[in-house]
């Protein structure tokens, strides 16, 4: 028989999809141009905006950082689902703190902090560098769901005693506030030998340890390019020591002082960007996430769908359902249940919402049954299950569009066929359940079929 097909010829069409973002996704949503964009912004080598007016944020001294905190209130306040405090603690002190209440657990609560004083102009590794990742992981979960309470903390008055972070800590002592661990990052960015080694500083302190311990199991996990200096006893110089005081789980992530790998900039005006080494501060960037996004723990809301001939399904049980029009973006009045079953072709999803948290599905391309379908016979796709090859016949006198979705939506595949007889290599495509659908004009022929054996 003629080899009608070729498989050169074959269009394979993938259809965006947006299933429930993972804790890799949300790795991986770390973005170094953002993280760059604060890191200049926020040690003035570029002019920003604050309160409408365009500033440059020369210096963060402790007299001198009421535009730095103003900047890092603003970009708090533009992200959701935060609720945004300063805490003025002395006359010039403030620490800027903001906090995601965790969905299923409010009262256990992980604290990501960073100082964000200085001793001179720029100090772009003290501590820009750790300002700019509390803000980049604040930016990315507080878009997300999570189980337990997350604390973004930005002190003031590091430099001259650890001030911020005491005042904050010994109030939260005396309040029996739960912080389950506290990840204080001080100084990221430097790497003058290239060697990706970086230090938690520990002690056995609380759960201290166990915090140690599993940023350690996360290098491995996620494959992370970084080598990591255990110090233990650490240092008490920085924030996280003020939570050791008052019995907390606390770390310090940083650059390695151990290996005397510190920028040879410290604590003067020549700190600036210029002298990181920006892949390996996105890398640390990304372990940290890993860390915050882990404990934090993402709420469990499946948004993906399930496709058949005439109806989408939410794969989400026991929840509530808001089927939207993706061409028009508006919801679908009364369309509220489980599935949905289209009367016009279109473009639909769901929004899958528990308790308080929503997920959006991704849109899927919805080709109407309508009234006309394909007289029984006229259209043949066999064998079904199909191994290797797919056969699909017809006895109609146009060409008809053959789409091959999975089951959960995605299309993997578009073709059209000009031919009465057509033979579709299908060996590429994953064993399971598939659903396929031709088309010609407005009429439609659907069928399940399985690859595999
Ligand atoms: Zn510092």
């Amino acid at each position: 028989m003629k080899q009608l097909f070729s498989l050169l010829s074959l269009s394979v069409s993938v259809m965006s999809t947006l299933f429930a973002q993972t804790e890799l996704d949300l790795i991986n949503a770390v973005n170094l141009d953002s993280l760059s964009q604060t890191l200049q912004e926020f040690t003035g080598e570029v002019a920003t905006s604050v309160g409408g007016n365009s500033v440059t944020i020369l210096n963060r001294g402790q007299a001198n950082n009421e535009l730095a905190g103003d900047y890092l209130v603003e970009k708090f306040n533009a992200m959701d689902n935060l609720s945004v405090n300063t805490q003025a603690f002395n006359t010039n002190g403030r620490n800027i703190i903001a906090t995601q209440l965790g969905k299923t657990n409010p009262n256990d609560i992980y604290i990501i902090c960073a100082h964000y004083d200085t001793v001179a102009d720029y100090c772009a590794d003290d501590n820009a560098s750790g300002t700019a990742t509390v803000l980049e992981i604040a930016r990315i979960l507080s878009t997300q769901c999570m189980d337990n309470t997350l604390v973004y903390a930005l002190w003031d008055e590091e430099e001259i005693g650890l001030r911020g972070a005491n005042f904050y800590a010994t109030q939260a002592n005396n309040n029996g506030d739960n912080i389950l661990g506290v990840l204080n990052i001080d100084m990221m960015g430097y790497d003058g030998d290239g060697d990706d080694d970086f230090d938690i500083d520990v002690r056995p302190i609380a759960n201290s340890l166990a915090m140690k311990d599993d940023l350690v199991n996360l290098l491995s996990t996620y494959n992370f390019n970084l080598n990591v200096n255990v110090v233990n006893p650490g240092t008490t110089a920085s924030d996280h020591a003020r939570f050791w005081d008052q019995g907390f789980s606390a770390v310090l992530v940083g650059e390695s002082w151990e290996n005397s790998d510190q920028t040879p900039y410290y604590h003067s005006s020549a700190d600036r960007l210029s002298t990181l080494d920006l892949p390996y501060f996105y890398e640390l960037a990304k372990l940290i996430m890993s860390y915050m996004v882990t404990k934090a723990s993402l709420v469990s809301v499946d948004n993906s769908l399930t496709v058949s001939s005439s109806t989408l399904t939410s794969n989400m049980n026991n929840a509530s359902y808001q089927w939207v029009d993706c061409n028009t973006n508006l919801p679908l009045i009364s369309e509220v249940s489980q599935s949905f079953s289209p009367t016009a072709s279109g473009s639909y999803a769901v929004e899958v919402t528990v308790g308080s948290c929503t997920e959006l599905s991704s849109c899927v391309d919805y080709t109407s049954l309508g009234s006309d379908t394909f007289k029984l016979n006229t259209i043949k796709i066999y064998p079904n299950p199909a191994s290797s090859t797919l056969n699909i016949e017809h006895s109609l006198n146009e060409d008809l569009t053959l789409e091959l979705f999975s089951l959960d939506g995605k299309k993997i595949l578009q073709k059209v066929l000009t031919e009465k007889r057509s033979k579709l290599n299908i060996s590429q495509f994953a064993q399971g359940a598939y659903f396929a659908r031709l088309t010609q004009n407005k009429k439609v022929f659907s069928q399940k079929i399985v690859i595999g054996n």
